[in-house]
């Protein structure tokens, strides 16, 4: 505890939804000498990220790196894409919908926001709805999350482009993965996606810094005839240059060498078990949010995040003043809340290099934190997410049903 103390003792407990904690492999390729950006090496390094990022995001066609967090991948799959006064559909899933619309507003873009109660994920049928009644097809894009970090709740993107199918609407399709990717299963190529946004911190295990365009066939195509403005987002500089193993710019290059070791170590492990270890975290933390008597903010089971859980405190408790006691108490940080919900919940992150020992250190001392905070509760949330993982551990798929 670091009550009474000015130094904090042991590792912090980085329990926001991204950036997450480096794993130490990650730590020591970046801590490499720097190397010439025009230089030989620079140019191995780079086509083998450029090609195993292609990987991650299970897409054949080329994928731009950014040296810019994923706000400026979000500009880059825009102004790339449409033209000024496009329309186009978005859902307005929390906080991170929230700043994609109001992105678009800004680039001159006239977006359709479709309302939730942030507490769902974006919903196939109600898009298709509005395809549908979009007969002159005016709606230029389809722009989804995979997962709204700010609210725990993931949408089903297969289904999302075969609602675009069946309304037979010719809309690209633009989805931020930016809490998702590397974290559960995504296909850019096999769903049908035009542009996928991801970013570094979160599911990749890297600093905050860099992030992704995944392009399709399509959107290339729409590229050639963009009109909104753009210089260092294009695309065309950044294809030439990488088709030769370089940037068009100096790129962040130690976390490139991060890149590097951050593919490596996810196919190591096998992406499909990556996604099996996100669901058992996520799924042994809303047993313990269940068991404590306490609401998880997504309200329908379909639209779990792997990635990250919302947790409503009860009425009358503040969920910041929460956070602030359990970080002095435990050295633990959890997400912040947003929005209408400001003050109402706080988001436990689940992702990127954690391990059970990992999750249940956070749960017990979140637990203790409700206990110190006196915020009603039931004890035995971290017994329950233990209950869960040995059940998991010694029956995987019977755990994975239950
Ligand atoms: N989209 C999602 C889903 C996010 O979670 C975030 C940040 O957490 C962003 C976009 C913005 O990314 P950044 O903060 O890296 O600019």
């Amino acid at each position: 505890m670091s009550q009474n103390s000015s130094r904090a003792v042991g590792r912090h407990f980085l329990h926001i939804p991204g950036p997450t904690p480096l794993p130490d492999r990650i730590l020591r390729a970046m801590d490499t000498p720097i190397i010439d950006h025009r230089g030989p090496e620079l140019q191995k390094l780079a086509k083998r990220v450029l090609e195993g990022i292609k990987t991650i995001f299970k897409t054949s066609h080329p994928v731009i790196i950014y040296t810019a967090t994923g706000t400026g991948a979000w500009e880059a799959a825009l102004v790339n894409t449409l033209s000024p006064g496009d329309k186009v559909l978005m859902v307005e899933t929390g906080q991170f919908a929230t700043l994609w619309k109001n992105m678009a507003v800004k680039l001159g873009l006239n977006p359709e926001f479709i309302p939730t109660d942030w507490r769902i994920g974006a919903d196939p049928a109600v898009i298709e709805e509005h395809l549908r009644k979009d007969k002159a097809h005016e709606i230029k894009a389809v722009c989804v999350l995979h997962n709204e970090t700010a609210t725990g709740c993931l949408s089903p993107i297969a289904a999302i482009r075969k609602a675009i199918d069946a309304a037979g609407h010719p809309a690209l399709f633009l989805v931020d993965t930016i809490s998702s990717l590397a974290s559960t299963d995504y296909r850019h190529d096999e769903w049908g996606v035009d542009v996928t946004v991801g970013g570094a911190q979160k599911g990749l295990m890297l600093p905050p810094g860099m992030s992704f365009n995944a392009l399709s066939e399509k959107a290339l195509a729409a590229s050639k005839s963009s009109q909104l403005t753009k210089s260092f987002w294009s695309w065309d500089d950044m294809l030439n240059m990488n088709k030769i193993g370089f940037f068009p710019y100096t790129p962040a290059t130690q976390m490139l060498h991060g890149l590097a070791t951050a593919i490596d170590m996810l196919h190591e492990e096998g992406l499909d078990n990556v996604f099996a270890r996100h669901d058992r975290l996520a799924e042994a933390t809303r047993r313990a949010v269940r068991a404590w008597g306490l609401e998880i903010m997504c309200r329908d089971a379909k639209y779990y995040s792997p990635t990250v859980t919302a947790v409503m405190l009860p009425e009358g408790h503040d969920a910041d003043a929460f956070r602030n006691l359990a970080l002095d108490s435990y050295n633990i940080s959890y997400g912040a809340s947003f929005g209408r919900y400001a003050g109402k919940y706080f988001r436990i992150g689940h992702l990127g290099d954690i391990n059970e020992a990992m999750l249940l250190g956070g749960l017990s001392v979140t637990e203790m934190a409700l206990a110190l905070g006196g915020i009603p509760h039931k004890k035995g949330g971290a017994q329950a997410a233990m209950d869960y993982l040995v059940s998991a551990a010694a029956s995987p798929s019977r755990a994975a049903a239950e």
